[in-house]
């Protein structure tokens, strides 16, 4: 079964890996000239580190991070540093803190030589299964892949009409050069339409991001003067972690999600998987998990097929209008099953992470201190309880 992939992003390496393993011929098109991960952390929960075991990257992904994260105080904190509410230590499960440039090497470092083919950018895909890089010409697939992220290219085949929607806030994200002691607390400080994240590395260096309200196209001089002003009179060690990072590791991101749910994951040939299915506001951390979840679904719901056609080809298979032969059916069927498993799952998780972003950059003292009192005075229990189910999942058997 041939099998394009386009775009190697951590949802379009993680499908790779599994698929490749599976028996299928994978090419992954990414339109970069060399495949990177872009200097910042990512937050990896229960969830993300199951679809990484069924993938069978549980050892690599150990080997590059540690359960530090588990035992710091974690919750939400105030500008002053004062708790507004602590997490009960075991209720954030099994989070792991990751620093995406290990986390594509151990997804690369997976696949065969010459999986990937960069300086590749797809100007179109069709249903019939073709993908067609720069001017082309047409490459035919059984599949293809739409993993190129929120300004997906591959979604125009599902002709949805919906594309991104700007939040109304931006991100920085960092990572400290050198270890700086947390004094064993992370989690979120919240104030007015502003936010700083803390998370520790295995390293001890500390992956951190701040958010601000601002206009999509906002422009700083100096981004990392912009953020060091912003939050230069919260607690300790923000401003020693904005310092200890260097200004070229800074970056900052437009948050966008997609402005409705897709009504659908698949059209034909076509599947779409990670951003570019379900972007969404990275307020639960929830992005990546998503689309590692969805790499594992469609392994898991693939494998069987992708074993039938490395077989002998049968009456009852077919030969797709892509000109390459595989069980069409067998496909089909399990691409609906994808559909109906994740669409689902991973737009509830969109919505809840669209409200959570509106609640926490409220920036009307008002609003922002009945908030506060909210979250305070909620039990840690349902807190946690709530963590909790977004971050239950198992893939599911074929
Ligand atoms: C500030 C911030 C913090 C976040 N924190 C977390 C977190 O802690 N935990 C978490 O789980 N998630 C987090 N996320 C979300 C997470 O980063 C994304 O959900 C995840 O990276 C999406 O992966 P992807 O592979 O779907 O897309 P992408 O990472 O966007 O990859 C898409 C790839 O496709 C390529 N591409 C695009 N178009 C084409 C084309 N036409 N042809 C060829 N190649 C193409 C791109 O170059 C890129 O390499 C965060 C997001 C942000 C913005």
């Amino acid at each position: 079964m041939k099998i394009a992939i386009v775009g190697a992003g951590i949802g379009g390496l993680s499908a790779a890996v599994g698929l490749q393993k599976a028996g299928a011929q994978v090419t992954v098109f990414e339109r970069a000239a060399e495949v990177r991960a872009g200097g910042s952390g990512l937050s990896v929960f229960a969830n993300g580190l199951r679809a990484l075991q069924s993938l069978g990257l549980g050892p690599q992904f150990a080997a590059i991070t540690d359960k530090k994260a588990e035992s710091f105080a974690a919750g939400q904190r105030r500008p002053d540093g004062r708790w507004i509410a602590r997490l009960p230590t075991d209720s954030v499960g099994e989070l792991r803190i990751v620093d995406r440039a290990d986390l594509h090497r151990i997804l690369l470092d997976a696949l065969d030589e010459g999986t990937v083919r960069t300086n590749a950018f797809v100007t179109s895909a069709s249903i019939a299964g073709t993908v067609t890089v720069g001017p082309g010409p047409q490459e035919n697939f059984d599949l293809v892949i739409g993993a190129d992220g929120l300004n997906s290219q591959v979604r125009e085949t599902i002709k949805s009409g919906i594309g991104p929607r700007y939040s109304g806030y931006s991100s920085w994200r960092g990572i400290t050069e050198r270890p700086v002691d947390l004094d064993g607390a992370a989690g979120e400080t919240v104030g007015r339409g502003l936010r700083f994240g803390i998370a520790p590395l295995k390293d001890e260096r500390v992956y951190w991001f701040a958010v601000a309200n601002m206009p999509q196209h906002a422009s700083f001089a100096d981004e990392k003067a912009a953020v060091r002003d912003l939050f230069s009179s919260w607690h300790a060690p923000i401003a020693e972690l904005i310092a200890t990072t260097p200004s070229d590791r800074i970056r900052r991101t437009a948050i966008s999600d997609l402005a409705a749910p897709l009504p659908t994951y698949h059209r034909g040939r076509v599947v779409l998987l990670g951003d570019a299915a379900h972007a969404m506001t990275p307020n639960l951390g929830q992005g990546g998990g998503q689309a590692l979840e969805d790499a594992a679904t469609l392994t898991a719901l693939l494998a069987p097929v992708i074993a039938d056609s490395s077989g002998p080809v049968s009456p009852a298979d077919s030969v797709s209008s892509a000109g390459t032969s595989t069980s069409a059916g067998g496909v089909d069927v399990q691409l609906r099953r994808y559909d109906r498993l994740r669409k689902r799952r991973s737009q509830s998780i969109a919505a809840k992470s669209r409200i959570l972003g509106a609640v926490f950059q409220m920036q009307s003292p008002f609003l922002s201190g009945i908030r506060d009192a909210i979250f305070s005075a909620a039990p840690a229990k349902v807190t946690a309880a709530q963590a909790a189910s977004v971050q239950k999942w198992h893939p599911p058997s074929a």
